[in-house]
């Protein structure tokens, strides 16, 4: 019988009996077959054409179709449909041939399966090479991206660190001359004041290195309790009465729907975020100008709005700033200050107002023309925040509806 009548012959119990080998579930089965009956018509064509090439596509299609997982643990499939295929073959040719025509066949099947085997390995090596190489260029980049923030870090860390130090350093030894020469110490309190600042502008940026590697590492717990937006935003409007005064800004801060509302939140981180945001339209608006806080209730949602008529940051910058040490220009520029006008900060204060609020289940996001320090376009920060009636962690709400409960029983 001719080569190509007995594979037509075997063709229906080869492709039955390699897909039962292959998968045990119905629809998968049906779906191998669909590739098996095509695997088999190819393999035809090559024995027909002595061409085995013609199995080169439906090979290249098994091979990048397989999961990602398997890629990785360097598991191969492809190897054993083979081994399936061969067995099938050999095993059919003997059952449905008379022997002669069998040998035939497997004469003429064996040097494309040998040729499948040989160009599915060549191309398994070529993607793991390819995977290996992308996987090392990612993990390059990574590298590199490590290095530059750990030298940014340093470069940071070093003159923000080096600022309040000098200040310490300096006020110790005038009053160590003082002291010394049993001078006039009238002044000591200044003094005093100014080694208070250095150390407390010491301690603000340990604290924020800290917050922002809990941040990094997910490990910013929430202390969930009630919480009043329009409160938190007094507080901070308090806290900056005297540098808004002397900066001569027009801060204005208004009650907005849902502003009043009692919601459960990390008071303390809250207050955190938005003072850092406050302290930025603060620090990044001329003196004379003008700070709006607004905002309005969402479905779910509130959402804060702190506007400022600023400097302003460049769209192509506008991602960046959320990132740990996203400071814009150059750190020797800037000077060292909270709330003076353009002062410097370690490049972390939205880092961790972004990881907060994201901790609450809120989002962050920022507005601006671009930069122009003459013409100042001015900055517009978006904050959106969860309103929660209960406490997002069951054993804090029964915390809670204790404390309601012994409350009620007092009230009695
Ligand atoms: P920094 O300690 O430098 O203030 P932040 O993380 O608070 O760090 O802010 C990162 C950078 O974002 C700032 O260095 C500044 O360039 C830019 N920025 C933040 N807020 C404003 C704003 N309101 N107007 C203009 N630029 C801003």
């Amino acid at each position: 019988m001719d080569v190509i009548d007995s594979l037509k012959k075997i063709r229906s119990s080869w492709v039955a009996r390699v897909s039962n080998r292959l998968a045990r579930g119905q629809d998968v089965r049906q779906s191998i077959q669909i590739q098996l009956n095509n695997f088999f018509e190819l393999m035809m064509q090559a024995i027909d054409s002595g061409d085995t090439g013609w199995l080169n596509g439906i090979l290249d299609d098994w091979i990048s179709s397989r999961p990602e997982t398997e890629l990785k643990n360097d598991s191969s499939s492809l190897p054993d449909i083979l081994d399936h295929v061969t067995i099938v073959t050999h095993e059919v040719a003997s059952e449905m041939l008379e022997a002669g025509d069998a040998v035939i066949l497997l004469g003429a099947v064996l040097p494309v399966l040998a040729h499948a085997y040989k160009y599915s390995t060549h191309r398994e090596a070529q993607m793991h090479i390819q995977r290996i190489s992308k996987e090392l260029e990612e993990a390059k980049i990574s590298m590199d991206r490590l290095d530059k923030s750990k030298s940014d870090f340093i470069a940071i860390a070093a003159h923000e660190l080096k600022t309040p130090l000098t200040l310490i350093e300096g006020y110790t030894a005038m009053l160590n001359d003082r002291l010394l020469n049993h001078a006039d110490i009238t002044q000591t309190g200044i003094m005093i004041k100014g080694i208070n600042n250095g150390t407390r502008r010491l301690k603000e940026i340990i604290e924020d290195m800290v917050d922002v590697s809990m941040i990094d590492n997910k490990m910013l717990s929430l202390k969930f309790q009630p919480v009043w937006i329009s409160r938190l935003l007094d507080v901070i409007q308090r806290d900056f009465k005297e540098i808004v005064h002397d900066r001569n800004l027009n801060l204005e801060i208004r009650v907005f729907p849902g502003s009043q509302e009692m919601t459960f939140g990390d008071e303390e981180r809250l207050y955190q975020a938005f003072r850092n945001i406050l302290a930025n339209a603060i620090k990044y608006t001329p003196d004379g100008g003008n700070i709006l806080v607004d905002g309005r209730q969402l479905p779910g949602f509130l959402e804060t709005i702190v506007k400022d008529s600023g400097i302003g940051i460049d769209p192509e910058d506008q991602g960046r700033i959320f990132e740990k040490f996203g400071r814009l220009g150059d750190a020797a520029l800037h000077s060292s200050g909270k709330t003076k006008f353009k002062g410097g900060g370690p490049g972390l204060g939205l880092a961790i107002s972004r990881g907060i609020i994201e901790a609450h289940g809120g989002a962050i996001w920022v507005e601006s023309d671009g930069y122009d320090e003459i013409l100042c376009p001015g900055t517009t920060f978006h904050i959106l925040l969860p309103l929660r009636k209960d406490p997002p962690d069951e054993k804090i709400a029964r915390l809670f509806q204790a404390s309601i409960d012994a409350e009620s029983i007092k009230e009695i």
